[in-house]
C-alpha cells in the first residue's frame, strides 16, 4: 500500500481539491464526547458509540 493518490500531497492543493476537500468536512459528524470524525450517515460514534453528534458545516458557518 504504497501508492497515493498524487492530488492528496501536500502543498499540491488546486482550487478543485481545495473544494474536494471542503466537501469532505462538511460531510462529516463530529461526536461530542470524544471529537471523533464520523460519516455524515452515522447516528452513533464509531469509536465510541455516543449518540450525540454535530454537523461540522454548520460549525464552519457561524462565523460573524
Ligand atoms: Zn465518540
Amino acid at each position: 500500500m504504497s501508492k497515493q493518490n498524487p492530488s492528496f500531497i501536500k502543498g499540491n492543493l488546486t482550487p478543485e481539491n481545495k473544494r474536494i476537500a471542503a466537501n469532505r468536512n462538511i460531510n462529516i459528524k463530529i461526536c461530542l464526547k470524544c471529537h471523533c470524525h464520523n460519516s455524515i450517515k452515522a447516528t452513533k460514534c464509531r469509536k465510541c458509540g455516543y449518540k450525540g453528534l454535530r454537523l461540522k458545516s454548520k460549525q464552519l458557518e457561524r462565523r460573524g
